[in-house]
């Protein structure tokens, strides 16, 4: 296009306007006198209104075609991004400055008072609209799903023959809660707990998937000892044909805890088990030594349970007859009984903590009533 002299709308005269560089598109109204070019021209290009979609359970939003969480604790600022993102300023506006003022109507409905200035046809233009945002209060997917109880994997939290400590049981939970808020902190919003029911057996967590399922349940043995074995279900094949699994994930924890007095099969004498993460490893009630049972015996040696620590009484030393031998009062009868010294009794004990099973009278090391996590 060689200059254009005259404008074709209204005819007036036009100032020569510098040529588009080479593989720039001519805009058409380019060769419109300003009056002209002007008249229909609209700085910003604003949508009539916006619905901002949220959960009304979790507060997420809806973005694009997915729900995103967001830390907002009112919508304003949600409303504002995406008014902002909807908003088009002219391509040829230059030296853009915009303001937004929201007014919140009520509950539900923000008005956003828009103001743009920008530079064009070295003209300063400024342009005001106002967007009425809507707040459309929804369930999203996930709290969809949550409240229809959905989950692929099931953790189930049981013992050997034994039912799970309180302890355990809480501690389970825990373990679960976090890892999946790990994950859900990730922004993995397929990630939750629908579930955590307590039975006589133990307890049932209901988790989203079975990746996670698995995930808590080698994080349960890992801390607590015991294994897991896997148990899946077919429940139905997707739409692309896909066969689809549930996972029960049985944990079994150790059948003896830390804090247990057992009887080993050796006869050497009662154990205090200080930890059954991989082995059962404790301390040795006659003497005072280590025990730990071998690999192949692992974390449930052939013994027997006598008690735990919170069975133990304190009792009075009557003497300390020599490096291996003590007399201290039955906490039962108050007769005097000479029973094994081991190590951690001290030379000058004036008390000390015993269990009173049907092995006998054994002395505690201190401390023990608390050491219940103990490696
Ligand atoms: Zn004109
Ligand atoms: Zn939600």
């Amino acid at each position: 296009m060689s200059s254009g002299e005259f404008c074709p709308r209204c005819g007036d005269p036009v100032p020569e306007r510098a040529d588009p560089l080479p593989g720039e598109p001519r805009e058409r109204d380019a060769v419109l006198c300003d009056d002209c070019y002007f008249e229909d021209f609209d700085l910003v290009d604003a949508p009539e209104r916006i619905e901002v979609r949220v959960c009304s359970q979790c507060g997420a939003v809806h973005k694009g075609n997915r729900w995103v969480d967001v830390d907002a604790d009112d919508y304003t600022d949600v409303a504002i991004d995406q008014v902002t993102e909807a908003l088009g300023v002219h391509v040829n506006a230059e030296d853009i400055r915009w303001g937004i003022e929201p007014e919140q109507l009520d509950e539900n409905t923000i008005r956003m008072h828009c103001t743009f200035g920008g530079v064009v046809r070295d003209t300063y233009r400024e342009e005001r609209v106002t967007v009425p945002v809507f707040i459309a209060r929804q369930t999203c997917d996930r709290c969809g799903r949550i409240a229809g109880g959905y989950y692929a994997s099931i953790v189930q939290v049981r013992a050997d023959g034994r039912t799970p400590t309180n302890e355990e049981e809480a501690r389970a939970v825990e373990i679960a809660e976090s890892y999946v808020t790990e994950r859900e902190e990730t922004g993995d919003r397929e990630a939750f707990i629908s579930e955590i029911k307590e039975t006589d057996d133990g307890t049932n967590i209901k988790i989203s998937t079975n990746q996670m399922g698995g995930g808590v349940a080698k994080r349960i043995v890992r801390e607590l000892g015991g294994h897991v074995k896997e148990y899946p279900t077919l429940v139905t094949e997707d739409s692309d044909g896909n066969e689809v699994y549930r996972v029960t994930y049985a944990v079994r924890l150790p059948k003896f805890t830390p804090g247990d007095v057992v009887a080993p099969a050796d006869d050497d004498g009662p154990v205090l088990v200080r930890s059954v993460r991989g082995n059962l490893k404790g301390v040795r009630l006659t003497s005072g030594e280590a025990y730990e049972a071998s690999f192949e015996e692992g974390e449930t040696p052939d013994a027997r349970k006598i008690g735990t620590t919170e069975d133990a009484d304190e009792t009075t030393v009557v003497t300390v007859e020599d490096e291996r031998a003590i007399q201290v009062l039955d906490p039962e009868t108050y007769e005097s009984k000479t029973i094994a010294r081991p190590s951690y009794v001290d030379d000058d004990a004036e008390t000390v903590r015993v269990l009173k099973s049907r092995e006998g009278l054994h002395i505690l090391p201190d401390g023990a009533e608390t050491d219940e996590t103990g490696e």
